[in-house]
Parts: structure tokens; C-alpha cells; sequence
């Protein structure tokens, strides 16, 4: 299996607009972080997108991809999802596209984006629409999409409810605040793993570095690398600072699993 981490950047960005920190002015790629995206493609074939945040386009470009077989949503806070209409190509070539996500998420979205998902919005001939399915995943329970095998995971996101991803031994986590024992046992085998960190404080609504390191010990994972990452640290700072088996993800890491 390979995955391809599009986006490795909190929910503004990096760099910030009209900031000129150190990290956002660095000459470094790696400090240029996009919002958070992942590619998970399963080798013989099925292919699937984690998120689709609004730098979608410019993402596939970058890692070469021109087409996945269906969407996974971790949750529907906006630098996750505004970037779904950049699935309209993808469904005008290839076919409806079906997005699988909590209930909830579904239904948010259903309702955010009626252009998309209301019938009796016709696009005018000529003009396109995305096509898409909304097929709701239940946590805990296993399913295979586009061939791979899936385990959606619920996290708390602080007030909300998102969806962690297991695909075998590797896992997806963002935008988590507290992981439970469960979901932690649901995870155990897991060899590497991507999730979200912030900053070395804490944070109302997702882990700091200090507890994602936590979390990647109680897991066991061989190697981990921390996503939605801020300004605060450059590349290759945050590097120095973590612990061995732990890196800073960027954009177009890949990893084979
Ligand atoms: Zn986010
Ligand atoms: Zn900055
Ligand atoms: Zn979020």
C-alpha cells in the first residue's frame, strides 16, 4: 500500500496569510503546508482520498493522481471539505464517485453543498455537477472500499465526533483531541501512523505535539508522522525537537506500507 500525504497543515495554512514569521517567509518546501489531505492507494488499483480541503486541485496536480475511486471524510469543518467541487473532473470521467463519512457529516454536507446533492438542481447542458453518493460508515465496523480494507475509528474532535481511519497496519488520525482505550486497542498492530499535532500547549479541540507523542507510544507505532501542523515550528525545528520513530509529515511525503 502507498500513501500520499497532500497536505500536512492546520486549518489556516502555511504560510499564514500577512504573517512573516520565520516559517512562514522559510525557503524550505517543507514549510509550505497545505491544508490536510491524504492519498491511500491500495496497489492493485483502488484508490482512496482522505478529505478534501480547498487545495485539492493543486494537490492531485502535485502528486500525479488524476482520479480516486471514492472519498473518505474524516469530518466537515471547512479545511476538510471545501475543496469537493475539484471532484466534479474526476466524476464527469470516471462516474459517480461515492463518499463515505459519519451520518452526520453526510448530512451536513448534503445540506452545505445542495448544488452538489439536491436532484432538482440540474447543471444546464454543457455544464457539469460533481456526482457523488453519500454511503454513511458506521464506527467499528470494518468495510472494504475501492478494495482496501477500512476501519472507521471514533475520536473526539472536542465537542464533535470525527473519524479516524485504519487501513491495515497503517492509520489516518486528524483533527483528534482525545483517543479512548478502545480506540487505541482498535489501533494496536498499527506500524505507521500520521496524526494530528498542534502545539507543545494544549489546545480545546486537538492533540498538542506532547500528547500525539502520547498517543503513538500507547499505539506502539513503528513510525509516526504528525500532520495539521502550525507555524510555530519549521521542518526541520520540529524534527530536532521529536523523539526517535517521530517526524513532522509534508506535503507529498509518501510512504509504502
Ligand atoms: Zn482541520
Ligand atoms: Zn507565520
Ligand atoms: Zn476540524
Amino acid at each position: 500500500m502507498r500513501v500520499v500525504v497532500l497536505g500536512s497543515g492546520t486549518s489556516m495554512g502555511v504560510p499564514v496569510l500577512g504573517c512573516t514569521c520565520d516559517v512562514c517567509t522559510s525557503s524550505d518546501p517543507k514549510d509550505k503546508r497545505s491544508r490536510v489531505a491524504a492519498i491511500v492507494d491500495g496497489g492493485d488499483g483502488g484508490r482512496i482520498l482522505v478529505d478534501t480541503p480547498p487545495e485539492l486541485r493543486l494537490q492531485l496536480l502535485a502528486a500525479d493522481v488524476a482520479a480516486v475511486d471514492a472519498v473518505l471524510f474524516t469530518h466537515d469543518h471547512a479545511d476538510h471539505v471545501h475543496g469537493i467541487d475539484d471532484l466534479r473532473v474526476i466524476s464527469q470521467r470516471n462516474g459517480e464517485l461515492s463518499l463515505y463519512g459519519p451520518s452526520d457529516v453526510l448530512d451536513r454536507l448534503v445540506r452545505r453543498f445542495d448544488y452538489i446533492f439536491d436532484p432538482a438542481v440540474v447543471a444546464p447542458e454543457g455544464t457539469y455537477k460533481p456526482k457523488l453518493r453519500p454511503s454513511p460508515l458506521t464506527a467499528g465496523e470494518p468495510v472494504k472500499i475501492a478494495g482496501i480494507d477500512v476501519l472507521p475509528i471514533a475520536l473526539s474532535h472536542g465537542v464533535m465526533t470525527v473519524y479516524g481511519y485504519r487501513f491495515g497496519s497503517f492509520a489516518y488520525l486528524t483533527d483528534v483531541k482525545t483517543v479512548t482505550d478502545d480506540a487505541i486497542a482498535a489501533l494496536a498492530g498499527v506500524r505507521v501512523l500520521v496524526i494530528n499535532a498542534l502545539f507543545e500547549r494544549s489546545h480545546p479541540t486537538h492533540l498538542s505535539i506532547p500528547e500525539a507523542i502520547d498517543v503513538a507510544r500507547a499505539i506502539g507505532a513503528e513510525q509516526t508522522f504528525l500532520t495539521h501542523l502550525t507555524h510555530r515550528y519549521s521542518h526541520e525545528d520540529l524534527s530536532k525537537r521529536l523523539p526517535d520513530g517521530i517526524e513532522p509529515a509534508y506535503d507529498g511525503l509518501t510512504l509504502t506500507v
